[in-house]
């Protein structure tokens, strides 16, 4: 039962903006009173760690760093206040680390929002290392039936983007645009749309991540990188050329942020979620008042959101492809990344 906890492990270490990071290492952390300690197995890497490596947001972070928020592991300690969660319970660590729990974002379960809320793999060591801590209140309790490797993407992706389809208010039978559709967000979203009964367009480029997404369930797909018109193809895929109920912006690049306004049926609503570097919402506003549309945004989950995520791929709702790399290996991962190559999501095992 007892789990031996060494005082050194190996971790990827962001030293300096830019990266590369540094497979390293460093000392074990012990909990605080209502913390604890999971031994992480396996972590997605989610472009949002990218971003944190290049410094892209306008939101400080600490450094030296070691990155991570898809982390699914095994607690082997905990603080003496911490009572709903045992040693050897299985446990995910997601990008809210910690929130107050008492302000009013926390109460109404808007976490998210919470002016004290700690990030993962940003303002506090995340889990691209073998021993992570996060606030037991936070923590994602994972069903011990579940594999630990394909339920870390669910941790970040699959939370952000269930939150992000109950965000927008679709109903079954109606059409949402999943921007970015090729990529990890993009990859889980077709599915969490699918099980929800949305029709999904997939917008994305390359053949690989097109085969990927059909098969993933999306009715259609548009390459924007060769369609001569994206406005056009969007709304003629279409049954009725009036365009999507809703859309889903889980890409990197800022112009389909604005190219989104502009399909987007009227009283529909687009959710942006995808954080390019210094991007910009522009909208007609005589289109928008006209079409009586909503631009809004969504961040992450809460609790709740977590564990219906979670149970979604229990269940066995959720199969998006994912490849396992040793951790050492996240450089080679970010480096595909940068260049849009990876249809779906990659997972590094912290062990190798
Ligand atoms: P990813 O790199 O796996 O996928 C991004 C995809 O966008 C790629 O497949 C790429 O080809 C595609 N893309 C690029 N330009 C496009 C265009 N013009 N049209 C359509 N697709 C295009 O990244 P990811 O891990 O899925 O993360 C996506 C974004 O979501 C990142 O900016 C990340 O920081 C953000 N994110 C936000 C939240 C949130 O809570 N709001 C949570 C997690 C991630
Ligand atoms: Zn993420
Ligand atoms: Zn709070």
């Amino acid at each position: 039962m007892s789990h031996q906890i060494p005082e050194k492990q190996w971790a990827q270490v962001i030293e300096k903006t830019g990266g590369p990071v540094d497979y390293k290492q460093i000392p074990v952390q012990k909990p605080g009173p209502d913390e604890v300690l999971v031994n992480i197995k396996y972590s997605g890497v989610c472009h949002t760690d990218l971003h944190a490596v290049n410094g892209d947001w306008p939101l400080e972070r600490k450094l030296p760093l070691v990155g991570g928020h898809e982390g699914a592991g095994v607690i082997v300690a905990k603080g003496e206040l911490v009572q709903d969660v045992e040693i050897g319970d299985h446990a995910g660590i997601k990008w809210l680390n910690g929130s107050c729990l008492a302000c009013d974002f926390c109460q109404t379960g808007d976490e998210p929002l919470c002016g004290k809320a700690t990030l993962s793999g940003y303002a506090v060591d995340g889990t691209f290392q073998q021993y992570a801590i996060a606030k037991a209140a936070h923590v994602a309790r994972i069903p011990k039936d579940v594999p630990l490797d394909a339920i870390a993407p669910i941790l970040c992706a699959g939370i952000t983007v269930y939150k992000g389809l109950k965000e927008s208010n679709a109903r079954p039978g109606q059409t949402v645009a999943i921007v970015g559709a090729g990529g990890g967000l993009g990859s889980i979203a077709c599915q969490y749309a699918k099980a929800m009964g949305l029709q999904v367009i997939g917008i994305d480029t390359g053949d690989e991540k097109a085969a990927m997404v059909k098969k993933l369930g999306a009715e259609s797909f548009i390459d924007f990188a060769k369609s001569s018109n994206v406005v056009k193809d969007v709304q003629a895929a279409t049954e009725d050329g009036l365009g999507p109920h809703a859309v889903l912006l889980v890409a990197v690049n800022e112009k389909p942020f604005q190219q989104a306004t502009e399909y987007l049926r009227p009283r529909g609503t687009l959710i942006a979620i995808g954080l390019p570097a210094g991007a910009y919402l522009r909208a007609p506003v005589f289109e928008t008042v006209a079409g009586m549309k909503t631009i809004k945004g969504s961040y992450v989950g809460n609790r709740k959101d977590t564990s219906e995520a979670i149970d979604f791929y229990r269940r066995g709702l959720i199969n998006a492809p994912f490849k396992v790399v040793g951790m050492s290996e996240l450089n080679k991962v970010y480096e595909m990344m940068h260049e849009g190559k990876i249809a779906g999501r990659y997972v590094v095992d912290t062990s190798k």
